[in-house]
Order: C-alpha cells, then sequence, then structure tokens
C-alpha cells in the first residue's frame, strides 16, 4: 500500500500517518520525492485496516500497490534515485564508471591501479577483499587486511571505495571501512545477507544473480529497503545463456526494462558481463547508449598476474579510452560524465 500526501502535507501530518501505520503493527517508509511525499507501508499483517488513513489530513490517495515490489516501483516514488557513494553521485543525470581490479592482491597493486583509474576520469575504485570463488583451493581475498589497504587507497587519491561482502561478518567490516557495500551474483538471493545490508549505514551495489529474473532482483533490492536502507545501485553483470562465445550473456534489454519500473538507478558490468577483454570497450559504449547510469570496469596493469578474472581485465590506457568514449555517448544523450571528487 501507498499513501500520496498532498503535496503541500505538512511534517505533523505525515508523521500522524506513520505513527497511525506504525501502531497497527506495519512498517511506514516515507519517500520524499520532488513533488509530494510518499508512505510505503509494508509488513505482513495488520492489527486493522491500514486504508483508514484515506480520510486523514494531507492525504491526497492511497494506492494498493499491485505488483510484488513496492518500494523499489517508480509508482512510490517517480522521480529517480540518487544515491551517494562517499560524496559522488549515482544515478540522475550524471555517468559514473568505477574501475578497479577484480581482487585487492597488495598495496602496491591497489595505489597503482588506483592512482590510474582516477587519473583517467574513474569516479569510484573497486576491488574485492572478500572473493566469492567457485573452487575452494583459488585466492579468497586478503579480507579485513584487503579493506584496510582500500581505505589507505582512498585517503590517498581522495577516491570512494566499492567492496563486496559476502557474509554477515564481512558485511559489518565493509560497512565500516567502504563507502559501498556490494552484493555479488552469488548473493542476490541471500535473504539474510540482503536483510543484514538494509541494517547498514552505507549505500548497497546488488549485482543481478546469474539466472535471476528482473522480478527476482527487484525483489532482492526491496529486501533491503525493507529494512530502511533506500540507497541501492542494481547491477547487470550478465546472466547464463547456452551461449559460449562470452563468459556469460550481458542482459542490456535489461537496463530500459528497469527504468520503465523502478527509480533505482542501475550499472552495467562488461567485465563479467562477458569475461573477455576484448569485449569490454563495445559493451560499455552499448550499455551507456541503452540508458545506464554507469559502469563497473576490472582493471588491472599486470592482467596475466592477476590472482582472479585476469582475462577480462582491461589496462589502464584502455580504461582511459574507454572513459573518454563513454564520455562522449553520454553528451550525445544529454548527460554528463560525473566529475571525480578533487576536481569539483
Ligand atoms: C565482482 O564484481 O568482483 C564479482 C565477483 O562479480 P559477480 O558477483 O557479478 O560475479
Ligand atoms: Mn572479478
Amino acid at each position: 500500500m501507498l499513501v500520496v500526501m498532498e503535496a503541500a502535507a505538512t511534517a505533523e501530518q505525515i508523521e500522524s500517518v506513520v505513527r497511525h501505520i506504525e501502531r497497527l503493527g506495519l512498517k511506514a517508509h516515507p519517500i520524499p520525492g520532488a513533488h509530494r511525499t510518499a508512505i510505503g507501508v509494508t509488513g505482513q499483517q495488520a492489527q486493522k485496516d491500514p486504508l483508514v488513513v484515506e480520510n486523514f489530513p494531507g492525504v491526497k490517495e492511497v494506492i494498493l500497490v499491485t505488483q510484488p515490489y513496492k518500494l523499489v516501483s517508480r509508482e512510490a516514488k517517480p522521480d529517480d534515485t540518487v544515491v551517494s557513494v562517499g560524496g559522488v553521485d549515482v544515478g540522475g543525470n550524471g555517468v559514473v564508471v568505477v574501475g578497479g581490479p577484480c581482487a585487492v592482491e597488495s598495496l602496491d597493486q591497489s595505489r597503482t591501479i588506483a592512482e590510474q583509474v582516477k587519473r583517467a576520469g574513474g569516479q569510484l575504485f573497486r576491488g574485492g577483499a572478500y572473493k566469492p570463488r567457485t573452487s575452494p583451493y583459488s585466492f579468497q581475498g586478503l579480507g579485513e587486511a584487503g579493506l584496510e589497504i582500500l581505505a589507505r587507497v582512498r585517503e590517498e587519491f581522495d577516491i570512494p571505495i566499492v567492496t563486496e561482502a559476502i557474509d554477515h561478518e564481512s558485511l559489518q567490516l565493509v560497512d565500516r571501512y567502504a563507502d559501498c557495500i556490494q552484493i555479488g551474483a552469488r548473493n542476490m538471493q541471500n535473504f539474510a545477507l540482503l536483510k543484514s545490508a538494509g541494517r547498514a549505514h552505507k549505500p548497497v551495489l546488488l549485482k543481478r544473480g546469474m539466472s535471476a529474473t528482473l522480478e527476482e532482483l527487484l525483489l532482492s533490492a526491496e529486501y533491503i529497503m525493507s529494512e530502511g536502507n533506500y540507497n541501492v545501485i542494481l547491477c547487470e553483470r550478465g546472466v547464463r545463456t547456452f551461449a559460449d562465445h562470452t563468459r556469460n550473456t550481458l542482459d542490456l534489454s535489461v537496463v530500459p526494462a528497469i527504468k520503465r519500473i523502478t527509480h533505482l538507478p542501475i550499472l552495467v558490468d562488461p567485465s563479467h558481463g562477458t569475461g573477455k577483454r576484448n569485449k569490454v570497450l563495445p559493451m560499455s559504449r552499448a550499455a551507456i547508449a541503452v540508458g545506464a547510469d554507469g559502469l563497473l570496469i576490472e582493471v588491472h596493469h599486470k592482467p596475466e598476474e592477476a590472482l582472479s578474472d585476469g582475462p577480462q581485465a582491461i589496462l589502464p590506457d584502455a580504461f582511459g579510452e574507454l572513459v573518454r568514449e563513454v564520455d562522449a555517448i553520454a553528451r550525445v544523450l544529454g548527460r554528463t560524465l560525473q566529475p571525480a571528487l578533487a576536481a569539483r
């Protein structure tokens, strides 16, 4: 259920609706918008019919939301959500490029790549300290030591950090050290982890599961938002199909589909989406052309020595070219590349 307040509704009127909904044993989520505030109502069973708020002062209308997802929908919030990641806006008119290695391998490796990502115009730095690997014998990440490296990189280069949490324990640490918590494809339906992320302080980058439908992705975002964290960024990273010319099939058609249904920003990850270095640039161009709010790109200065995902990592020079081309395509669409922090 969605309670749409009059444009002129007062803070007291909004508060009185919120209090009533909570008294009924439901959860109220005030969603301020450009033209009006809406209050999303979630929860399983009300003690009494919540529709009575229709007659409260300041209430314009009550909409019964028929889709399974509520807070993520454009019905709840017609205007685009802009999520601030350590001061860099994701969503809205700007386009962002997140660059960095698959995994944090050492301070030296992360410094070298971060310096070049920043110089090329990348606004956010990525790198996994916790790596969900298919084989238990593959490099699992440096753990908290990796988070410390990321925090040092942020200080030195003034670039906010996105990094993955794989369980409850790592989520608490990532929430403390990083600017954005990544939930990976393999955990998209780890509902306990999604609920923890919903109680965290930092924004969440939620990657689409490799066989997840659009509705499943949106319901996972709904899990996070239903716990009170409204700063969610979606990410298309390819799905499994019968095609074997790439690692996954990058589903770019999901971008306009998502834009119709939800106000949340969406990034595209052509690195995991294709698994092949030579496909990262063309698919990046296409992702921006189709309306993505930005890209997640794996970059390594020595990809042949990378401890994970070397074959899909592009070199720093290629990253520079990618940022320039993305900027040009964004301009054609009336968008601009988001400025990096120190350049403001
Ligand atoms: C990653 O971004 O490092 C990653 C592991 O991606 P995904 O969860 O999409 O496989
Ligand atoms: Mn990777």
